[in-house]
C-alpha cells in the first residue's frame, strides 16, 4: 500500500510520455465533463428534493456549505458525517430522523460516484475504442447505481468499485489505473455531493413522514 502512489506515478509518468498532450487533454475534457454534471446534479436536483421537502433551496446550500468543503477536502463521506448531521440540525430536520438516515446515506447514497463511474466507463470505452451499444448505455446505468451503493465512504472508493463497472461492461480493467491518475481530483468533487444528496434526501423524507421542518438559519 505505502508504494502505491509511486506505482501510480511511474504510470502517469508512462502514460505522458507514450501518448503525451492527447492524454492530458482527454484527462482535462473528462474533468470538466464531471465537474459539470455533478455540479448541474447539486444544484438542479438537490433544489428540487429540499423544494418539495418544504425547504428553501438557499437555506440548504448554506447549511451544506460546511459538509460540502469538509467531504471536498477529507474525500470521505464518512469523515463528513457529524458536520452532515450538523446542517441537518440547521435545517431544522427531528435529530430522530437525521440519526437514521445521514449515516445509512453515508455508506448506500452517493449519487456523485455513480455519475462518477459512468462517465469513466464511457471515457475509457472510448479511449480505448470499444464501441458501445445503445442497450449497453442502461447497462451502464444500472451497473453505476449499483456500484455507488456498494462503494466504501472512504477516499478513492469509488475507484476501486469501478472495477466491478468496467467487468459488467466487458471493458478493459486497465481503465482503473488510468483513472487512478486523476483521482484526487475526480473523488474530491463527488465526495462533496455524496454527502449532499444525504441531507436533500433527509429533507424530503421529512416532509413525506409528516414532519415540520424547523430552520435554524
Ligand atoms: N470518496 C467517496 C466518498 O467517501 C467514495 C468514492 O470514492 O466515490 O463518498
Amino acid at each position: 500500500m505505502y508504494y502505491a502512489p509511486i506505482a501510480i506515478f511511474g504510470y502517469a509518468v508512462w502514460l505522458m510520455s507514450e501518448y503525451g498532450a492527447k492524454m492530458l487533454g482527454a484527462y482535462g475534457k473528462f474533468l470538466v465533463a464531471q465537474y459539470s454534471f455533478t455540479l448541474m446534479h447539486f444544484f438542479v436536483v438537490y433544489s428540487l428534493l429540499v423544494a418539495l421537502g418544504g425547504l428553501n433551496p438557499v437555506k440548504y446550500f448554506k447549511a451544506q456549505f460546511t459538509p460540502f468543503i469538509v467531504a471536498f477536502t477529507t474525500r470521505s463521506s464518512a469523515v463528513t458525517l457529524p458536520y452532515n448531521m450538523e446542517a441537518s440540525r440547521k435545517m431544522g430536520v427531528p435529530d430522530y430522523i437525521y440519526n437514521i438516515t445521514i449515516p445509512i446515506g453515508a455508506t448506500v447514497n452517493m449519487d456523485g460516484t455513480a455519475l462518477y463511474q459512468a462517465l469513466s466507463a464511457m471515457f475509457i470505452a472510448q479511449l480505448f475504442g470499444i464501441p458501445i451499444q445503445p442497450y449497453q448505455v442502461w447497462l451502464i446505468i444500472a451497473a453505476a447505481v449499483i456500484g455507488s451503493v456498494a462503494t466504501a465512504a472512504i477516499p478513492g472508493g469509488g475507484t476501486i468499485m469501478l472495477a466491478y463497472v468496467l467487468a459488467t461492461l466487458g471493458l478493459p480493467l486497465e481503465g482503473i489505473a488510468i483513472m487512478m491518475v486523476i483521482d484526487p481530483l475526480a473523488d474530491a468533487i463527488r465526495t462533496a455531493v455524496n454527502a449532499s444528496g444525504d441531507n436533500a434526501c433527509t429533507v424530503l423524507l421529512t416532509r413525506i413522514i409528516g414532519e415540520k421542518l424547523q430552520p435554524q438559519i
